[in-house]
């Protein structure tokens, strides 16, 4: 199924690498996941999150702050795939949203790709069952539609490669913050907090067939949860220091958790 990212034909596992036919080897980390990533598809040399950023999200991850959003996504691959269908996880992280999604839908075959190298070893642990590798999502190792659907949360996207990977009838599962994520932490941060324009995906040769929010009051009662909170947002890096050291202080805070489930099928 996956494609050699330099000549574009089929890898076969053998052993502990995968091979194409022009011999272009990719071994198998003792993870358990393949880098697939080729240098002249980086901008650096590590690209995506640090490895701080991420066990700090995955600690803020593993205390069930966004377990309902996991729930409700592993709800949905139950809907709209069946057995020995192909699945993507395109921007997997560390594999949290994965590792449920899985749990409950164990019969599909799962794939999942991230740039950061270090999230897809941590996800790969989690998930020994399912394919991961690391890549870009905008330039992916499937052929021609074939894939039955991926999931794509919080992540760039690219509406040609998803129509390029994706068969026709598959479906792309999106996430995307809802119009008052986080309300009560900007309220904090900004003097004049705007609430998110809640836009799904751009995907011009799919439908939408289905939009849920989820929508719920956070608890975080330590410091360390509101600033990896804050820190997994795009606000933190448009925001000046001085008005993110608003949080720094806090221990406690509820904040609303607001995000727009949006389901789409490829329909040309
Ligand atoms: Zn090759």
């Amino acid at each position: 199924m996956l494609k050699c990212p330099k000549c574009f034909n089929d890898l076969k596992k053998v052993n502990n690498s995968y091979v194409c036919v022009n011999n272009h080897c990719y071994d198998i980390a003792k993870e358990g996941y393949v880098n697939l990533m080729l240098a002249n598809m980086k901008h650096s040399k590590e690209p995506g999150d640090s490895v701080e950023s991420l066990r700090s999200r995955e600690a803020f991850l593993n205390k069930g702050h966004y377990q309902k959003l996991a729930e409700k996504l592993s709800e949905l691959v139950g809907k709209y795939f069946k057995n020995n269908d192909s699945f993507l996880d395109a921007g997997c992280g560390t594999g949290y949203y994965l590792e449920l999604v899985r749990k409950n839908n164990p019969g599909l075959n799962y794939y999942a790709v991230d740039i950061a190298k270090k999230g897809v070893a941590m996800c790969a642990k989690k998930n020994r069952e399912a394919i991961c590798f690391v890549g870009n999502v905008f330039h992916l190792p499937f052929g021609e539609e074939a894939l039955d659907g991926l999931m794509s949360v919080f992540c760039p996207y690219s509406a040609e490669e998803f129509s390029r990977i994706i068969k026709k009838g598959g479906y792309v599962i999106a996430v995307t913050p809802g119009k008052d994520h986080l309300l009560e932490m900007k309220t904090i941060v900004y003097d004049e907090p705007y609430l998110n324009a809640e836009e799904g995906y751009k995907l011009p040769d799919f439908e939408l067939v289905e939009s849920v929010k989820v929508t719920y009051l956070m608890h975080l009662e330590e410091n360390a949860d509101i600033e990896t909170l804050w820190r997994m947002t795009p606000y933190f890096h448009t925001t000046s220091k001085e008005n993110n050291e608003r949080l720094l202080g806090l221990d406690k805070l509820d904040s609303k958790a607001d995000f727009l489930v949006s389901v789409y099928r490829k329909v040309r």
